[in-house]
């Protein structure tokens, strides 16, 4: 999921719906927009399924009220996956007063949490997980910030989390850094956004990545900053700059832009051996390394596939059927482009395999006469915990074939995957891989993943 918040300015319901609209990439099912009541007592808030846009008309941004704001976008990974039951930011009154809260990311102890909290009374609204937080805190008689510290020790997993309370802006950032949450300025207020596109966008300046483990308190335009747990050896995830994050962005003070490129590059290294015509993307993901690949071998760069903006992202769509549907919607080859030719075709991945497979057949009705698949990430063998979709083992097309079957599946000549190190030496790591959370490509994960955890995949 996406978040946004900021404080200080009379058009901050305004100001968030832009943001929204920047980071809708990050999540398609549902947004939402609370403010903070100019009495602090509760919140002006909208909340929608679907697409931000054409949904904050300027009648609904109009009753938005007040100057303290968060936003939410939300891309569905547990719990329910549709529409508007789980938009967040999540609403409360407890006795602390009223809280609005949005989580991007996942907590993976839910399970327990869930099953105590349950069995001491407490009572569940939402399939999300972003509300354990608040019956933690709820619970504690001790200063908000002191309750938010002692909820999240109880919590795993990789989120960054805002929270309006009480004219505070508070932001905090999982131990590991596994999400991204950045801290910018537009004039003298402070804000906070899941990527540095969002702060941009709206004219501030990026100051820094929140830091792992850190609570971040705003205040009438002053920050304060305090850590919740010892922060962990970092584990970013490295999905961020490989597909997720729009390439504007800037993850850990690197170019996501750069990083593709710098990936592209590494898989025409990879590839020397290989001879093609022409280098094309699978767009959008595919654009940069493409790029990369085309400067580094000098083969000629030609788009040869146009996308369909218009559609949702195929990987969110919940049954497989309607996968394979809006893949081919989504995608078509030009003909005149990729008819005789040989072609080296690079995206950023391969989950199920649905995608690759369908768009190499289009290709090939279209005359192409031989397909090199590079692919910016390593082979995906395990499903991630913290907020990326990724499906189970039995779903995860590199759990069930070996490489040579999958070359045979999807009916390429030749089949490249980037190599761990080179991924993470493109994204900016130092040492290999360190520095990034790797799970997905390792199955070895920065925290415990419990066995119901795993097994409610
Ligand atoms: P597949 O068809 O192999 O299951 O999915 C791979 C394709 O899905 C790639 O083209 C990738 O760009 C796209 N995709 C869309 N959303 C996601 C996501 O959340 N994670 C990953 N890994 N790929 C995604
Ligand atoms: Fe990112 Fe993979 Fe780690 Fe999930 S398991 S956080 S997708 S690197
Ligand atoms: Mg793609």
């Amino acid at each position: 999921g996406g978040i946004i918040g900021l404080q200080g300015t009379q058009d901050a319901a305004q100001m968030i719906h832009v943001g929204l609209l920047t980071l809708q990439h990050r999540g398609q099912e549902s947004s939402g927009i609370a403010v903070e009541k100019e009495d602090g007592d509760f919140f002006n808030y909208h909340m929608s399924d679907g697409l931000v846009m054409g949904k904050y008309t300027p009648a609904i941004l109009e009753t938005l009220k007040g100057t303290s704001a968060i936003g939410h976008v939300r891309y569905p990974t547990t719990g329910i996956k549709s529409g508007l039951t789980d938009a967040q930011p999540f609403l409360f009154k407890c006795a602390h007063g009223s809280i609005a809260i949005a989580l991007s990311g996942n907590i993976v102890n839910t399970e327990a949490l869930r099953a105590k909290l349950a069995k001491e009374g407490s009572i569940f609204q939402h399939s999300s997980e972003t509300e354990l937080i608040v019956h933690l805190i709820a619970r504690e008689k001790l200063p908000i910030e002191n309750a938010l510290k002692k909820a999240l020790n109880k919590i795993e997993g990789g989120y960054g989390g805002i929270m309006l309370f009480k004219g505070k802006l508070i932001a905090f950032r999982d131990p590991y850094g596994i999400r991204p949450l950045v801290l910018g300025k537009i004039g003298k207020n402070f804000m906070v956004a899941s990527e540095t596109s969002a702060i941009e966008v709206l004219g501030g300046k990026y100051i820094r990545d929140v830091e792992p483990a850190e609570i971040l308190v705003i205040e009438k335009g002053k920050l304060s900053s305090g850590f919740f747990t010892q922060p962990k050896k970092e584990n970013n995830c490295i999905f961020e700059q490989v597909y997720f994050s729009r390439p504007d962005s800037i993850v850990r003070g690197f170019s996501v832009a750069e990083a593709r490129m710098s990936m592209g590059r590494k898989l025409a290294q990879q590839m020397k051996d290989i001879k093609a015509d022409i280098v094309m993307p699978v767009p959008d993901s595919g654009f940069f390394a493409a790029l990369g690949f085309a400067k580094e071998s000098g083969i000629p760069f030609e788009m040869g596939l146009v996308r369909n903006h218009y559609m949702g992202r195929s990987f969110i769509k919940s049954t497989q059927h309607m996968r394979e549907v809006v893949a081919k919607l989504k995608l078509f080859p030009i003909g005149g482009i990729v008819k005789g030719k040989n072609i080296i075709l690079i995206d950023d991945s391969i989950v199920r395999g649905t995608t690759a497979k369908k768009m190499i057949n289009m290709l090939k009705e279209h005359g192409v006469k031989n397909i090199h698949f590079a692919v910016t990430s390593p082979p995906i063998i395990a499903p991630c915990f913290y907020g990326i979709n990724t499906p189970s083992k039995s779903e995860l097309i590199y759990c069930n074939m070996s490489h040579e079957q999958i070359v045979k599946e999807i009916g390429v000549t030749s089949l490249h995957l980037i190599t761990i190190k080179n991924a993470a030496d493109a994204c900016g790591g130092i040492s290999g891989c360190q520095g990034f959370c790797s799970a997905c490509f390792t199955d070895k994960y920065p925290t415990k993943i419990s066995k119901s955890t795993r097994e409610a995949r």
